[in-house]
């Protein structure tokens, strides 16, 4: 089913390859804060230097406006991944022109050189052709490793790819072939939980997960909007106004189970110390807030998790950040563990709360992409995919 040409299909031997690579990390006081996408990273990057390549990596970070800002300098992943491959690591302070060019220029086989942010150019984001021929002369051959930035057509991930034979890495085909197949052909029953804060974020997701899933689990804030929609007074939990309709007509769909909470637990603050209590799901109390699902919901959500062939899972089910209100998140993820099910976990969120809880090595993949994977749940093609070449 992955028919694009795969890095292992390229005659890379002695070649420069520029690899797009997802090293969007966060930084803590000019370090690396978590390493799970630069690790995600080292099979394409040790295949290619085993094979006798010269690796160019070049990636995003942050959201720098269009400008060089070094809050979002990528010198610090460079830094760190020196310390993770057996290969000298080098950095060019610009991802195109004379200083990224002199780099490559004096880079050898066996070597790694960095680029600085790609971000730092505009023209990144508006895929414009001038960059993405930029970075083209910089190699010989493109590989797209970036999963996380794969629903984004930028220069560094599609426009260059018109101008180098282009392939797929390790990472972007692992995360296309768990996801895909979860869709196409899921074992079932194919349960889907869905949460965090907003329900127009992921309308698109439960249209197609509708026609494809058994049963849809919602909670987090955007089963706020749903409860409205069936008429409850939610008082001062977080509400979509403006999607109550799309809310309804989502539920009054024929295709997968559509589950809401039974009970869900209140505050009186949106805030750590507020005062919660629990309440069957209905009319909140006016001055309270819906913060997190209940426990009973978790108990219902997790026998049907219990049950499932494939779950699927992306966004928390309360404001974990707050630990009075992380225990729905926590439940849920335990009930994920715990499942024999084949379990796909994306989205910032909720991939911390595995991490946080210490299950991630009993789910089957956590992806390293949120919005690349939500995209996917929503049947869309990713125009990083796209541009590659055919097998
Ligand atoms: P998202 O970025 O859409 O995945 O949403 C994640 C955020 O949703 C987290 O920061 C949670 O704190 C927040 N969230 C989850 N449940 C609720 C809720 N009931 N009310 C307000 N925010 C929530």
């Amino acid at each position: 089913m992955f028919n694009k040409k795969m890095l292992t299909d390229l005659d890379d031997k002695g070649k420069k390859v520029l690899v797009r690579v997802d090293f969007n990390v966060p930084l803590k006081d000019g370090k690396v804060g978590d390493d799970t996408r630069i690790k995600a990273a080292l099979p394409t990057i040790n295949y290619l230097l085993e094979n006798g390549a010269a690796v160019i990596l070049c990636s995003h970070l942050g959201r720098p406006k269009g400008v060089a800002d070094p809050a979002f300098s990528l010198k610090p992943v460079a830094d760190y991944l020196g310390g993770m491959v057996n290969a000298p690591v080098k950095f060019a302070e610009d991802c195109i022109g004379e200083k990224a060019e002199e780099a490559v220029k004096t880079l050898k086989v066996g070597e790694v050189l960095v680029l600085e942010n790609t971000r730092f150019h505009k023209e990144e984001k508006k895929n414009d052709p001038g960059m993405a021929k930029a970075l083209a002369l910089l190699a010989d051959l493109y590989v797209n490793d970036a999963f996380g930035s794969a629903h984004r057509a930028h220069a560094s991930t599609t426009g260059v790819a018109e101008y180098l034979p282009a392939a797929a890495g390790f990472l972007l085909q692992k995360e296309i072939q768990y996801l895909g197949n979860a869709i196409a052909e899921p074992q079932r029953p194919f349960v889907a939980i869905l949460g965090g804060a907003k329900v127009s974020d992921k309308i698109g997701v439960i249209e197609n997960l509708l026609t494809k899933a058994d049963n849809i689990l919602i909670g987090g804030g955007m089963a706020n909007t749903f409860f409205k929609a069936q008429g409850y007074e939610m008082s001062d939990s977080l509400v979509e106004d403006e999607v109550v309709d799309t809310a309804k007509a989502l539920m009054e769909k024929p295709g997968g189970k559509l589950m809401l909470p039974v009970d869900v637990a209140i505050a009186d603050a949106f805030d750590a110390d507020a005062n919660a209590k629990t309440m069957d799901s209905g009319d909140v109390p006016e001055g309270w807030r819906v913060l997190d699902i209940g426990p009973k919901t978790v108990e219902a959500f997790a026998s049907v998790i219990k049950d499932a062939g494939t779950v699927v899972w992306n966004g928390p089910m309360g404001v974990f950040e707050f630990p009075k209100f992380a225990q729905g998140t926590f439940g849920v993820a335990k009930a994920v563990a715990d499942s024999k099910a084949v379990s796909i976990i994306g989205g910032g969120d909720s991939v911390a709360a595995i991490n946080q809880s210490g299950l991630e090595a009993k789910i089957t993949h956590v992806s390293t992409g949120g919005g690349a994977s939500l995209e996917m749940l929503e049947g869309k093609e990713l125009p990083g995919l796209s541009a590659l070449n055919d097998k």
